[in-house]
């Protein structure tokens, strides 16, 4: 048996909203592995992207995407598709922009609060409407938290590039902070994708990004929990 990988086209480029696809498998009905994708599947904190499978004119709802052994699964609303069948994915590109906008801040607030506090991230989720993030952190104060949000905002909005590319994972490595997650290892793998934002940060990450800090507006604070210094809680939103 030929073990087929479906080509990731969101890790090239974050912007395609649409693209052909051919499907390979149909697992229950509902569960369709293509030969390429654009939809980005459940993982690094980031939700999975939504949108539709058309066939001919007849429209399928992508209601889930996550990653099983290796393969992106997409979930449809119905029954229907067949193996080979020749598809059109189109990506409901309003929520998936607004993820992209959402990591690349997060990518910045992060990257200014390990930077000056030496915090670990434990923990993050992000969310059309909220961003959520788990450190660890000695010291802490609604008040540091505010200064790194200002910080941020300081930098969202100008035309500050950002750009992805893969490194070998031994040269990667011995960049300082560019595994910000705590618990992380670098997975198995001879070369880690890189997302760097000029003069910010760099960071292996899975994610899709937007191209410049220019299409990200600035963030708020909507509230800490304290749960121990090694789970300190913040939620931001864009304003
Ligand atoms: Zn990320």
């Amino acid at each position: 048996m030929v073990v087929h990988m479906t080509k990731t086209l969101y890790l090239q480029d974050s912007y395609l909203k649409e693209c052909d696809a051919t499907i390979v498998s149909v697992k229950e009905g509902k569960f369709v592995v293509l030969d390429q994708t654009i939809f980005y599947p459940k993982g690094g904190g980031q939700p999975w992207d939504t949108g539709k499978i058309v066939r001919d004119n007849d429209i399928f709802n992508v209601v889930y995407v996550g990653k099983f052994s290796g393969e992106v699964s997409h979930e449809v609303d119905r029954l229907g598709l067949q193996d080979g069948d020749q598809i059109h994915c189109i990506l409901n590109w309003q929520r998936r922009y607004r993820l992209m906008q959402s990591h690349t801040a997060a990518h910045v607030f992060a990257s200014l609060l390990c930077k000056e506090t030496g915090a670990l991230i434990t923990g993050n989720q992000l969310g059309e409407d909220k961003i959520r993030f788990d450190f660890s952190l000695e010291e802490y104060s609604r008040e540091i938290l505010e200064r790194h949000i200002e910080k941020t905002n300081q930098l969202l909005g100008k035309d500050v590039p950002v750009k992805w590319y893969e490194l070998p994972k031994e040269e990667a490595m011995k960049i300082p902070g560019i595994v910000k997650m705590a618990k992380a290892l670098p997975p198995d793998i001879p070369s880690l994708r890189i997302i760097e934002i000029t003069g910010v940060d760099k960071q292996a990450d899975g994610g899709t990004h937007v191209r410049s800090l220019k299409e990200v507006g600035p963030i708020k604070l909507l509230k800490t929990e304290n749960k121990g210094k090694s789970n300190r809680r913040v939620y931001f939103s864009f304003k």
